[in-house]
């Protein structure tokens, strides 16, 4: 028997079960993880009778203080249970279900296990775990979802066609699978996906921006990314990215491919962070590619300014795709926008007043930045890419060194506005703002120290030079 059946939460389901006189499995995703030994705290539980009623017993019996959540409208309970982890179960009366044309919300009848399980949309999501008496443990495997596992092979217990023509968001699961465990989808199940692509608009953004955001955090995002552009995906939830395809030759020059490049940035991202904000950055760095890209006589391609047009992307991007429009979309923002800055400064000799104002402009974010230039080197080149990573290796040491020095990293001013003001006897004004930023300046460039008194002479000397008289 699966040792992740010991569970306390297990042994009370059967007994309350077995009381109440019900069948209840765990199914789903724990059976699933459970086989590939994943440690997962969602546990789904089936019953053949009143998922609310199973799970209100349940409850009282762990612990009289847990809140259950009922649905009434969907006959589900969950709750969560905090002891040696956070578990969150979730109970279910089995269930019957038929579709209909225009929404993948099915019309549902009470139902045994079999079909229960036959609604499901993995033969891996099929298994089931029986947690009653006389059989506890044993494993139910109507569609061979253990084979599967075995295989890594994603596949449908009925008709792929009907799978995702109902419910249209498991074709987006099916490439969440595919890549979070690096399982391959059947090809008559793959075949049916890119048949019905066109169907996922009946979905909602949330849903399918849910299985986007688990195919980023898987470990190789790029094979997601490949699956949902080869199934015609990609083009109805993420068309901004399909833009990046290609390579246009002109008089014999080419530039490279700035989707693949983009996935190999992820990917690279991926082994050294699992922010899933900075894994989005690296989705959108180049996004402003296409819309900036020149051929320039002498030159080549360039993408100039692609970093700003990038930056100002980034809220409409967010909103389409329903993603957060807050703290998290402007550190994306910033990513993009400040991407090129410590590349320029790996490929020249350092000055410690670049290193200053890279400080200053990245704040507490500098170390993401960092990760995403670095995993920015995709040269076929591998002395070129360790000499550019060895030049990452300076500037983060420079990064260190100046930061120990300057204290620039959150900046304040050493002089303030108010003290400005006093000084010279002058009310709020623009003069005030170009004193402020004179000093800054002067402390970037490392013209005087990042401390009050010499700020303070510095304020004196210019505001005398702009025609002020000092009155204090
Ligand atoms: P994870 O928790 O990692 O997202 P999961 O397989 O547990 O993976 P859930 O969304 O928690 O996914 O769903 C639990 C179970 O419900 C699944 O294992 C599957 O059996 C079933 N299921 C979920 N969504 C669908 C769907 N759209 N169509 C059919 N069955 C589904
Ligand atoms: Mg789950």
């Amino acid at each position: 028997m699966s040792i992740f059946l010991n569970h306390r939460i297990f042994k009370t389901v059967s007994k309350v079960s077995s009381q109440m006189g019900v069948k209840a499995y765990v199914v789903g995703g724990y059976v699933r993880d459970s086989l590939l030994n994943r440690p997962s705290v969602d546990i789904d539980i089936v019953v053949i009778g009143s998922g609310i009623d199973l799970a209100t017993r349940v409850a009282e019996h762990l612990d009289s203080s847990i809140q259950v959540k009922v649905f009434k409208n969907f006959g589900t309970a969950m709750f969560r249970f905090l002891g040696d982890k956070n578990w969150e179960v979730e109970f279910v009366g089995a269930r019957k279900e038929s579709y209909r044309l225009d929404s993948r919300k099915p019309i549902v009848e009470d139902g045994n296990l079999e079909e229960d399980q036959k609604r499901r949309d993995f033969t891996i999501n099929a298994l089931a775990y029986s947690l009653n008496k006389e059989d506890y443990g044993t494993l139910l495997d109507p569609f061979n979802g253990l084979e599967d596992l075995k295989l890594k092979c994603i596949r449908t217990p009925l008709d792929p066609e009907i799978t995702y023509s109902d419910d249209p968001l498991r074709m987006m699961r099916a490439i969440r699978f595919a890549s979070q465990l690096d399982f391959h989808i059947e090809s008559i199940s793959f075949e049916a996906i890119q048949k019905n692509a066109y169907r996922i608009k009946i979905v909602s953004k949330e849903r399918i921006v849910d299985e986007l955001n688990k195919i980023i955090l898987s470990q190789k995002p790029s094979t997601g990314f490949k699956l949902l552009d080869e199934s015609g995906l990609l083009k109805y939830i993420f068309p901004q990215l399909l833009e990046l395809k290609g390579a246009e030759i002109k008089n014999g020059i080419g530039h490279k491919d700035n989707f693949y490049h983009t996935l190999e940035v992820l990917d690279n991202l991926a082994d050294n962070s699992n922010d899933l904000w900075l894994r989005w950055a690296a989705i959108l760095h180049d996004i402003a590619k296409p819309a900036t890209k020149r051929f320039v006589d002498g030159q080549g391609w360039t993408f100039h300014g692609h970093e700003f047009k990038g930056a100002k992307m980034v809220p409409k991007i967010f909103s389409t795709l329903k993603l957060p429009m807050n703290e998290k979309m402007r550190f994306v923002q910033k990513m993009v926008l400040l991407h090129l800055r410590p590349i320029v400064l790996s490929q020249e000799v350092v000055t410690d007043s670049a290193v200053r104002r890279l400080l200053f402009d990245a704040g507490d974010d500098i170390d993401d930045l960092m990760t995403l230039c670095e995993a920015d080197i995709t040269s076929k080149n591998e002395m070129k890419v360790q000499r550019f990573l060895n030049n990452f290796k300076l500037v983060r040491q420079k990064l260190i060194d100046i930061e120990e020095k300057d204290r620039v990293r959150n900046w304040q001013p050493p002089v303030s506005g108010e003290l400005i003001m006093e000084t010279f006897g002058i009310e709020p004004s623009r003069v005030v703002g170009q004193i402020k930023e004179a000093i800054r300046n002067a402390i970037l460039d490392g013209d005087i120290s990042n401390e009050y008194q010499e700020a303070y002479q510095f304020m004196i000397q210019k505001g005398i030079e702009l025609g002020l008289t000092q009155v204090k």
